[in-house]
């Protein structure tokens, strides 16, 4: 559906006052699909995030948007675009209630529609009494799920997350992997940035090995996982 665009990373370099961070990365983020990336600390990972999510530029290399060049469009300006993420260090607005913290990303994303909010907090089973508690004091694991559905509020065509499943319990972890799915299924581009390889492996179609600022291994994620190359 033209509704659903790829966001791609070409030939990113990135180098921290000398030392080469990410060394010619590319890679696509299709519709339909959810694509990792995976590997040891100090790979890359999260700097190749901050250059797809806009909050690092690249030395050299480009990110496309649905083919359109976005290498310089700021953060929330890609937010605009349809291009959410979830935040490492969680990043809710502590005193405000979960749906007010989730009516922020509608009106923060790509279409501020109403029905959005509202479909975010059921798919993140927060439409009950939790959705008027003020986020402060809410354990990890909700926060996570508020996050989560604060970035689906603006109705996102393509969808960020470093490591989704810090701090989550085995159950949590599951239950993430099943919404994550079903947002695939409803054609959304998912990158999933992570070294918990079991959610990888229930939950990735396409999974890129990172060392050392490159991609090493790329393939789908039965074979890739399987190798063991993914440490
Ligand atoms: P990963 O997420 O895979 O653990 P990162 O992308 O965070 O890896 O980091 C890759 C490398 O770049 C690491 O060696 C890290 O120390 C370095 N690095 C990351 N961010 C910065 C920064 N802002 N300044 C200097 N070095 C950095
Ligand atoms: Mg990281």
């Amino acid at each position: 559906p033209t509704n659903h665009q790829s966001l791609s990373a070409r030939q990113l370099h990135v180098k921290f006052s000398g030392f080469t961070a990410l060394d010619g990365v590319s890679l696509d983020v299709r519709p339909g699909r959810v694509t990792a990336v995976v590997g040891p600390n100090g790979a890359g990972k999260s700097t190749l995030f901050h250059c797809l999510a806009g909050t690092l530029r690249p030395a050299g290399g480009s990110v496309l948007l649905g083919g359109r060049d976005i290498t310089r469009a700021a953060a929330h300006a890609r937010t605009r675009l349809g291009v959410a993420r979830t935040f490492q260090q969680l990043a809710v607005f502590p005193s405000l209630t979960v749906a007010e913290n989730v009516q922020v990303g509608a009106e923060q994303g790509r279409i501020a529609d109403p029905g959005a909010v509202e479909r975010a907090l059921r798919l993140l089973g927060l439409d009950g009494p939790v959705r008027a508690l003020p986020a402060a004091g809410l354990p990890t694991g909700t926060l996570r799920r508020v996050e989560l559905a604060r970035a689906l509020a603006g109705s996102p065509r393509v969808l960020l997350l470093d490591e989704p499943a810090a701090g989550l319990d085995t159950g949590e972890v599951t239950a993430l992997a099943r919404v994550l799915r079903a947002l695939a299924a409803d054609g959304m581009a998912l990158l999933v940035v992570e070294h918990d390889l079991d959610l990888v492996a229930g939950l990735a179609h396409t999974v890129h090995v990172m060392a050392a600022g490159r991609i090493v291994t790329s393939g789908p994620a039965d074979r890739v996982l399987e190798t063991g190359s993914a440490g």
